[in-house]
């Protein structure tokens, strides 16, 4: 993704070139004039990620810059020495992404930061629930400012019914009063949904009713706004909301992921594993137990070392991800796997391993072109408890071993 880079003072366009291309994502495009920005625009057919500009540039000392990027519908971040707070607010109306002045090396990696969120929040979907459509229009303008997904709902039942339908929305941002389910009630509801505790939600409480945004926050919300409110105000709460989220999730990920394999680890298998077989049981479905062991492994290590020894697990492990899309796949041990798989019967089962012990034959793993068999235990009648499956699928898993290896054993 390119970034146009406008500043005439050669070393801080020097600073912002090497700061922008730390991240692997970017790619700065230099300007280092107004004419220079416009040729760079013309030559790259305007196809910009975003641009960071400064106001005074030789050609253009009073901002047209930011029109000439504004126009384009670019994103743009303005990185200036000008602290004159009146142009600060007219800039920000005016729909630029953030006014950042230079006033100190900090500076730069803020914009840095706005850089990196405005690229994340491509991929994240917002639903504004909102009945008067002058507001809804209002907020999802400055939410697409900073490059959201927009969803909208008209009321607390609509609202209800797209995020039932579309899992992948992320935030929720709802106004109060609204007709069929109130924003209060919505967020209530939401709260009380276990599928639902990783929304973030900010609640939007009118002036004059101070006991509402207590009330929001009371009923689950993350956090509200007091309308009107301030262009940046709105960013800094729906930033930081996400951020914390995200840092509950890289939290999570660390506890219940393998990192080399990135599948789940021992531990999140045992802790989650069990109540979907659970669930299992209690609905007549069957939930088998494949436990997978790499055969030879140590040789690979003892041939290529551990590091191609690591690369091999993890392409392993994407080809189990292939094989078994969606399912609960974790790494047991060191070269030993554990995959639930949902099925109607056991020969639905004994296909896709099948499946995946026809695969294995025609690949080679790492750029040692590393060829490999696994042999497998499977456990497919339901027994009491995932542990006893587990205990079981294992003790097949020996058997397999001990029988010639590159094989599966389901009895
Ligand atoms: P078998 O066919 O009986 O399964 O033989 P094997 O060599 O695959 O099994 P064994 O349990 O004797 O050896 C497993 C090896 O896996 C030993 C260990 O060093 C290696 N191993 C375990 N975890 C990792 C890892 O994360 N990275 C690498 N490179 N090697 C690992
Ligand atoms: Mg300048
Ligand atoms: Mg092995
Ligand atoms: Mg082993």
């Amino acid at each position: 993704m390119k970034v146009l880079l406008v500043e005439d003072s050669p070393v801080v366009l020097k600073v912002l070139r090497y700061l922008v291309s730390q991240n692997d994502l970017f790619i700065p495009v230099l300007a280092a004039s107004f004419e220079e920005a416009k040729t760079c625009l013309a030559e790259h057919d305007d196809d910009f990620f975003a641009a960071i500009v400064d106001l005074n540039l030789p050609d253009a000392e009073n901002g047209e810059i930011v029109d000439l990027v504004l126009d384009r519908q670019i994103p743009c971040i303005v990185l200036t020495g000008n602290f004159d707070d009146e142009l600060r607010l007219k800039l920000l109306n005016k729909g630029v992404v953030d006014y950042i002045t230079k006033d100190s090396r900090y500076s730069f990696n803020h914009a840095m930061k706005v850089l990196e969120r405005l690229e994340k929040n491509n991929n994240i979907k917002v639903l504004v629930a909102e009945d008067s459509s002058t507001s809804r229009l209002f907020i999802k303008i400055l939410l697409q400012q900073y490059q959201f997904q927009v969803v909208e709902a008209e009321n607390g039942q609509e609202a209800l019914a797209i995020l039932e339908q579309d899992s992948s929305i992320k935030m929720l941002i709802t106004d109060y009063n609204m007709p069929l389910i109130n924003g209060y009630d919505l967020v209530r509801m939401l709260r009380h949904n276990e599928r639902f505790k990783d929304l973030v939600i900010i609640g939007l409480s009118a002036e004059g009713d101070s006991s509402l945004s207590a009330k929001f926050i009371k009923s689950g919300a993350n956090d509200f706004l007091k309308k009107p409110f301030y262009h940046e105000e709105f960013h800094c709460r729906v930033n930081h909301n996400l951020e914390a989220q995200e840092m509950l999730q890289t939290i999570r990920d660390l506890a219940n992921i393998d990192p080399l394999t990135k599948l789940f680890n021992r531990r999140y298998l045992f802790a989650e594993g069990e109540s979907s077989y659970q669930k299992s049981i209690a609905s007549g479905r069957i939930l088998s137990v494949i436990m997978l062991d790499i055969d030879y492994f140590k040789k690979v290590n003892d041939t290529y070392g551990h590091i191609i020894g690591d690369a091999l697990l993890e392409e392993f492990s994407a080809c189990l991800k292939l094989v078994f899309p969606g399912e609960m796949i974790s790494r047991f041990g060191g070269e030993e796997f554990c995959v639930l798989l949902p099925a109607e019967n056991e020969e639905s089962v004994i296909s896709k391993i099948n499946e995946l012990f026809e695969k294995l034959k025609g690949m080679q793993f790492t750029e040692c072109e590393i060829s490999i068999t696994c042999s497998g235990g499977v456990a497919c009648e339901m027994q009491p408890t995932l542990s006893k499956a587990i205990e079981i699928a294992d003790e097949r898993l020996y058997s397999a071993k001990n029988t010639g290896r590159n094989k599966f054993v389901c009895e």
